[in-house]
């Protein structure tokens, strides 16, 4: 048998294995939860674990308390496809199925508002990388240091605006140098956010996602490109000691930027005549 078949098939919780025969009913409606749990089993327990406590036949307690079980063959992991092709997401009766298998043993993630402003079809992949970590507040900023990375970083401070210790709100969105970068960027692509708190801009972004307006692929490209950029700068400063002006890494956003757009087809419209002119694209 195919390993990985075994694994999911073996994978299968406990109090609703079906098995033929049995008048299609759930495991958990012929045995009390109590006795389930009793056995040592936790209600999320698995076929498999059964299997590896029981062997190869029910208990005599379980034989003894529910007469129906003698009439049911114990499973073993090479007949549990028959079991599977009768299990749906709801764990009703079902024609077999991969994609109801699939369903019904796949971790359902919720929709994330966020996730399709950091990744789409047109992204520079870098600079998603890099938005994906912040979304995250996984870099490496002052405030995220261990205590004894600290001892070794005596004098934190943000590297762009010297004023003090960087973090992620400050040193992407309220850093007085990194405003200064958003002003040119959006000024740019002529988009209001009206904030500088990382959550509202993240929720203003959230209104492009999933578009696929040129609009709207500019605003994300441009809201990744100056993250990117604007985390560069700060680590260019600290590792290099190298220094640009807003207005030096703003030109390096806007070719960036415009490399990209020189390779997207879009459809033509008013504003995408207008966009070719702003960003030099003919
Ligand atoms: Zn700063």
């Amino acid at each position: 048998m195919n390993t990985n078949y075994l694994t999911l098939i073996s994978g299968f919780s406990l109090p609703n294995l079906i098995h033929p025969g049995v008048g299609e009913s759930p495991l958990a409606n012929i045995i009390s939860g109590g006795i389930i749990t009793e056995a040592g089993f936790t209600m999320s327990a698995k076929v498999c674990d059964m299997v590896s406590c029981f062997g190869q036949s029910w208990p005599a307690s379980w034989l003894h308390k529910y007469a129906a079980l003698q009439h049911i063959d114990f499973p073993t992991l090479s007949d549990v496809p028959n079991l599977l092709g009768r299990v749906d997401v709801h764990y009703n009766v079902n024609g077999c199925s991969v994609s109801i298998v699939w369903d019904t043993i796949r971790p359902i993630m919720l929709n994330i508002p966020w996730f399709k402003v950091v990744w789409f079809p047109q992204c520079i992949s870098r600079h998603a990388f890099l938005l994906w970590l912040l979304v995250g507040e996984r870099l490496k900023t002052h405030d995220r240091l261990k205590p004894w990375e600290l001892r070794s970083n005596p004098v934190l401070i943000c590297a762009l605006c010297k004023q003090c210790m960087d973090s992620h709100d400050h040193l992407f969105f309220e850093c007085a140098y990194s405003s200064n970068v958003w002003d040119k960027v959006l000024d740019k692509v002529r988009i209001p956010i009206g904030s500088y708190k990382w959550k509202s801009i993240l929720v203003y972004m959230s209104q492009f996602a999933g578009r696929n307006s040129a609009r709207c692929i500019v605003a994300k490209l441009c809201f990744a490109a100056t993250v990117y950029v604007i985390w560069q700068e700060r680590n260019y400063r600290i590792f290099r000691r190298v220094h640009r002006t807003p207005d030096q890494v703003f030109e390096v956003i806007v070719s960036n930027i415009r490399l990209k757009l020189m390779t997207i087809k879009f459809k033509p419209s008013s504003y995408v005549e207008r966009l070719k002119v702003d960003w030099q694209l003919v």
